[in-house]
């Protein structure tokens, strides 16, 4: 074996292993992306660990379900100052306009 085929095997070793590393990296990273989960609302990255549960197709983290949920049980609630305010304007319009 002369020294340049030694090189040349010595040489494309190193390819395939770059290559073999890089596939390796590649089948990490699909990995990864798949206990991965982002967050529609708040696009805060959760991992495997981190609870939350898909909405309609999409995942959401366990903080915007709680927000979403306190914001859903305020609601009646959240109607009712609506619905004062806007009488309390008509009121005061009528008021002025008389
Ligand atoms: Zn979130």
């Amino acid at each position: 074996m002369s020294l340049n085929t030694e090189t040349e095997s010595a040489r494309r070793k190193m390819v395939i292993e770059s290559i073999v590393e890089g596939r390796k990296m590649e089948a990490y990273a699909e990995h990864r992306t798949k206990e991965m989960n982002v967050c529609w609302m708040c696009n805060s990255i959760c991992y495997r660990k981190t609870p939350g549960k898909m909405v309609g197709g999409r995942w959401m983290c366990i903080d915007c379900l709680r927000q979403l949920k306190e914001t859903l049980d305020t609601l009646d609630q959240w109607e009712e100052e609506l619905v004062m305010q806007k009488d309390a304007r008509r009121q005061l319009d009528g008021d002025l306009g008389a």
